[in-house]
């Protein structure tokens, strides 16, 4: 391997020396022949493969994971090519058979307007893409939250915005029935009033675990929409089949037994609820379908509460 690069005046033992002991490994190719003139012994350390074992640039395309290779090949050849330094981050293959994230930075030497050589370091950034992968899975977290409800943990108005608007389109393009419960726990002012916040809190949760228990095909979605107001989205669900639903929800409410003694209603904790089903045509919108299931609720409370009532659209 010719070392002519490093071979510039009486400093060159310095610049060897200094090259050679950066964490940043320094290297050359030649452009004519496609050769390494040059790589740094710390390329070993890095990698495992010896520093005589950089021959070509193959050995360069060959080391470099197969996802990577075409985009970073393609990408430094026309950069070369056209004369511009740039830089590529790319998972090198170590001995071992593992891989390592490098950012190569390279820079094109040219003599009387023609690629002469192309300069350049690698960097090992495994730490930094480690921190960048981190970051990206706190992103993706975040994104779960804010689809999911602070206080009872099961999905939000959000959620459930997106799931509607999915499932509605769906119901429209198969023609299938798309059932949706609405629910609002009764007299929950007095339930805060006379047992306070907290308990209020608590039982918001309760109920919220309570509901999730309700329904079992994998695509029926619970969600909170409101202070105490919970729905159930029941896609390909048939009306006979959300009534049932709706008895279930009140059923399984009633079970847990929540002391209410300012209802009204009931001594325990109840719920009432608007059951709509719909088979949308193609321009039928969502909206109109929820206020009428919104009605069927004020129907339902109106009706004495402790209760569900039913439509068809
Ligand atoms: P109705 O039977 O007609 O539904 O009467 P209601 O008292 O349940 O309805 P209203 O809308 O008058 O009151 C809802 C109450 O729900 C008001 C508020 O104090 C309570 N609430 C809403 N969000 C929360 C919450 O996050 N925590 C607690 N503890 N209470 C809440
Ligand atoms: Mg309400
Ligand atoms: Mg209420």
């Amino acid at each position: 391997m010719s070392e002519e690069v490093l071979e510039t005046g009486g400093d060159s033992d310095v610049y060897k020396t200094l090259l050679e002991s950066t964490r940043a490994i320094p290297w050359r190719i030649d452009w004519q022949s496609m050769s390494f003139s040059y790589i740094g012994p710390q390329i070993e350390a890095l990698l495992g493969w010896s520093q005589d074992s950089w021959a070509g640039i193959n050995d360069w395309v060959e080391r470099m994971h197969p996802d990577d290779r075409d985009y970073v090949v393609n990408f430094c050849v026309s950069q070369s090519k056209a004369g511009v330094d740039h830089e590529a981050d790319y998972r090198a293959l170590t001995k071992d058979g593992e891989y390592v994230w490098i950012r190569d930075v390279v820079h094109v030497v040219r003599k009387n307007g023609e690629v002469e050589a192309l300069v350049g370091f690698m960097f090992d950034i495994s730490e930094r893409k480690k921190t960048e992968d981190h970051l990206i899975r706190l992103q993706k977290q975040l994104e779960e939250l804010s689809y999911q409800d602070g206080l009872t943990g099961i999905a939000n108005r959000r959620m459930f915005d997106t799931v509607l608007e999915r499932e509605w389109a769906a119901a429209q393009q198969d023609q299938t029935p798309l059932s949706l419960l609405m629910m609002d726990i009764d007299a929950f002012k007095q339930y805060n009033d006379h047992y306070g916040h907290i308990k209020g809190d608590e039982a918001l949760r309760l109920v919220a675990s309570t509901l999730a228990q309700a329904a079992n095909n994998p695509r029926d979605f619970v969600a909170r929409i409101g202070g105490e107001e919970f729905i159930w989205l029941l896609p390909e669900s048939t009306a006979a089949k959300a009534r049932q639903v709706a008895e279930k929800c009140m059923q399984l409410v009633r079970q847990q037994q929540i002391a209410h003694e300012r209802s009204g209603v009931s001594p325990l904790l109840t719920l009432s609820v608007g059951v709509g089903t719909i088979t949308p045509s193609a321009d039928a919108p969502a909206l109109a379908f929820i206020e009428s299931v919104d009605a069927l609720l004020y129907q339902a409370k109106r009706n004495g509460r402790n209760r569900a009532e039913s439509g068809a659209f």
